[in-house]
């Protein structure tokens, strides 16, 4: 299968060119020209079907031109080591946890499977690739553990000094091998610049095969639709009506993973777009212009996203078909305090404890329900761990959140990092001496 750019003027390319390239050349992003029809068994087939044996059949027709089905086979077990368990909170409301990775994000998919899906195609084929990665925080801990260990590829990751969370630096910093970390004194921006400018470097390009890992990739993107179709398999063995996926939402990766899904066969309601203040998708949805605007920072931080880069696919999707999208996805953007409610709520009503980004589904799913009177059996998606975001949580459920053992364990080791001026000779610099 082939990949074109939603930009429609690079040529269409494998997956793994297309995942090596990460933005087309036209600055588009690269979408699968078909999505095979995999006449997956929803209505009685096997509800114990497991995550990765779906895995495997779903993206068999994607990658099948790069890799053997032994390779996609070994890829898929090593990558998805962890389980996507539907916890049910009430008759029709399910929490999909995608947070039992080694990061406790739902990250851990895409960047286990993107870092695995270059780590098999390098070995096999050309010299090292040197991963350059900038972080505000989530990203660099899940991709740092995708890669760690891995023949073939180093990551280099850039963090802002004093701006990521004693957590996420530690999962940055404390694993060493093929990961390193630099701690840049300056801001996410100055991280990105740096990046950008030693993408657009053709001597140093010349020397070292670099490569980037950010969302928009489409080897990220891919694997986050096999857990939606599992969660189908879940929810078959209690009801038979199609349900409804409320997603957090930042840059609409989660959201496009689910359409992807859908289009592969997988039965669906509706789309709810859950964003946090950050409510340039609900407000478009709402009938008015999509309009990018700064960034506004909030306690679900992961998903502060003013522009949000997914959205050119969704539009591809539909065929640019606005009235299409709005029939389809249902949004709403929520405030802190609605967040901080919501987490003491559910913690009483259901005895579950969700973090703050988590909780923008739930409130979702709540108004969605009021709005429509739809009463379709609703599953959102858990994105993160609670212990991640302990002091809200904590502060708002007045419990203890426990921290899972491996993430302890990460926290607990020496921390590495070099540090860096936001400089683009010194990182050059440091890059040459390095790889
Ligand atoms: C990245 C992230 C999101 C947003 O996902 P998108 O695919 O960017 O919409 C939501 N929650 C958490 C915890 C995240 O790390």
């Amino acid at each position: 299968m082939k990949f074109y750019s939603t930009q429609r003027s690079s040529p269409h390319i494998s997956f793994l060119e297309a995942a090596e390239k990460g933005l087309a050349p036209d600055g588009g992003l690269y979408m699968p020209e078909t999505f095979p029809g995999l006449d997956l068994p929803f209505e009685n087939g096997n509800p114990d079907i497991s995550l990765t044996s779906l895995a495997k059949t779903c993206s068999y027709p994607y990658l099948k031109e790069d890799l053997t089905v032994d390779e996609i086979g070994r890829l898929i077990d090593d990558a998805i080591h962890f389980d996507a368990p539907l916890v049910q909170l009430d008759e029709d409301l399910f929490v999909l946890e995608l947070f039992h990775g080694p990061t406790l994000a739902f990250k851990d998919f895409g960047a286990r499977f993107m870092a695995r899906l270059f780590s098999a195609y390098r070995t096999k084929n050309r010299g090292d690739l040197v991963i350059l990665v900038a972080t505000s925080g989530d990203t660099g801990g899940a991709v740092a553990n995708g890669f760690y260990g891995l023949p073939g590829v180093h990551v280099c990751l850039l963090y802002p000094e004093g701006k990521v969370s004693d957590v996420q630096r530690k999962q940055m910093t404390t694993l060493g091998e093929n990961v390193t970390a630099l701690e840049i004194s300056g801001t996410f921006d100055d991280c990105q610049r740096l990046v950008k400018s030693a993408f657009s470097d053709e001597k140093l390009n010349g020397d070292l095969n670099l490569s980037s890992a950010n969302s928009i990739n489409i080897a990220r993107l891919l694997p986050q639709s096999f857990y939606y179709l599992h969660a189908c398999f879940q929810l078959k063995k209690l009801t038979q009506i199609p349900p409804v996926f409320s997603v957090p939402s930042g840059n609409f990766g989660n959201l496009t993973a689910g359409l992807f899904a859908e289009k592969m066969g997988m039965p669906v309601q509706k789309f709810l777009a859950a964003t946090n203040s950050n409510d340039v998708v609900p407000n478009y949805l709402s009938g008015r212009e999509f309009s990018p605007s700064p960034s506004i920072q909030t306690i679900s931080n992961a998903m502060d996203v003013g522009d949000p880069s997914n959205f050119a696919r969704i539009r591809a999707l539909f065929g640019q078909d606005d009235e299409a999208i709005r029939n389809h996805l249902w949004g709403a953007a929520f405030s802190d305090d609605k967040i901080r409610s919501k987490i003491k709520e559910t913690h009483q009503r259901h005895k579950y404890v969700a973090d703050p980004h988590t909780t923008v589904g739930l409130l979702a799913v709540d108004l969605y329900r009021r709005d429509t009177g739809d009463q379709s059996p609703a599953i959102v998606l858990s994105t993160a761990h609670p212990s991640k975001f302990a002091d809200v949580v904590e502060e708002e459920t007045g419990t203890k959140v426990e921290i899972p053992v491996r993430l302890k364990k990460a926290t607990e080791k020496n921390e590495e990092s070099i540090p860096l001026h936001a400089n683009y000779e010194a990182l050059k610099a440091f890059l040459k001496r390095t790889y």
